[in-house]
């Protein structure tokens, strides 16, 4: 095994390792998560690179 790591910052998180919860408005939306018809998404891990933060290439 060589030490040639050949990794990249992760293009979905951009190396910060997690997704940024997002809200947004969906009028279709039955939920109750907020009273205005917002969606919101927890911070989660970034799938991409499992959190590390860094992609092989
Ligand atoms: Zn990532």
């Amino acid at each position: 095994m060589s030490q040639q790591a050949n990794t990249s910052v992760c293009p979905t998180c951009q190396g910060k390792k997690v997704i940024d919860g997002v809200c947004e408005t969906s009028g279709e939306w039955q939920g109750n998560d907020t009273d205005d018809g917002q969606v919101c998404t927890p911070d989660q891990t970034c799938p991409t690179c499992n959190g590390s933060g860094v992609v092989e290439d």
